[in-house]
């Protein structure tokens, strides 16, 4: 296993999750933001957390990570509140008064420069302060990334098929079918979407980095391994091809 490199691309950079398997972000494509201008700090988080499977884009400005926030989707926002552009206080409130229920774990300095209660009164999930162990920041994010799983999430339902992002299991009427990580993340991204053209890129977007720079054609591989597994068997054809498009899942399952 190589360690994952950083990519350098300011002001956004995102840091290429590890090809390790059986680590804490196996089963989901969790997309985190870091935005922390210690930047030795921000490069270290970064890349330990790629390592443990997370897509992760950094930046070290709030007034970006408030547009990154508010443009891309992520499952955790971790702030720093003393930031230049905008502080992480700022951020947090206007991402929560435009609506945005992104979680969020603020980094407080460690000199207690503003004090825990302000940072949760302003919707921040979750605080730590400076300077803190990456075990505790690891236990930290998966407790947020479970208590908002648990709260949202339901059952998609395509006629006989079922998709549930939560425990991340499909069903076929009575039958469950099981899928690795990645097959079931594309089947869930078209099944957020069913009925709807969905790009090659668009998946990819969504399951894989942003910066993905492999070969698109990967789509493709997963789509015909999701038709031999949840159509096949069942003589059904729920992903049809849109030539030049892209994919659609059936609204009724097939
Ligand atoms: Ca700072």
């Amino acid at each position: 296993m190589t360690s994952p490199r950083l990519r350098v691309a300011a002001p956004l950079r995102r840091v290429p999750r590890s090809a390790a398997s059986g680590n804490l972000c196996d089963a989901e494509p969790m997309r985190l933001l870091i935005v922390e201008d210690e930047k030795r700090l921000a490069g270290a988080l970064a890349k330990g957390l790629a390592a443990e499977g997370f897509a992760v884009d950094m930046t070290h400005d709030g007034r970006e990570g408030l547009h990154l926030a508010t443009t891309q989707e992520y499952d955790l926002v971790i702030l720093d509140i003393m930031l230049p552009g905008m502080s992480g206080y700022r951020v947090c409130a206007h991402l929560r008064a435009a609506g945005n229920t992104t979680p969020i774990l603020m980094l407080t300095a460690k000199d207690g420069e503003l004090d825990e209660a302000e940072g949760l009164d302003t919707g921040a999930d979750d605080y730590l302060s400076k300077p803190f162990s990456y075990v505790v920041l690891l236990a930290r994010i998966r407790a947020v990334l479970r208590r908002r799983n648990r709260d949202g999430s339901p059952v998609v339902r395509l006629g006989d098929l079922a998709v549930d992002p939560h425990t991340r299991r499909c069903f076929r009427g009575e039958r469950e079918v099981t899928l690795t990580a990645k097959e079931f993340a594309v089947l869930e991204h078209l099944a957020a979407r069913a009925g709807q053209v969905v790009s090659k890129s668009e998946i990819i977007e969504h399951v894989w980095d942003f910066a993905f720079d492999g070969d698109p054609n990967i789509v493709e591989v997963y789509i015909s391994t999701l038709r031999r597994k949840i159509d096949a068997p069942f003589d059904r054809h729920s992903i049809a091809t849109v030539r030049g498009a892209g994919y659609r899942l059936a609204a009724d399952g097939g």
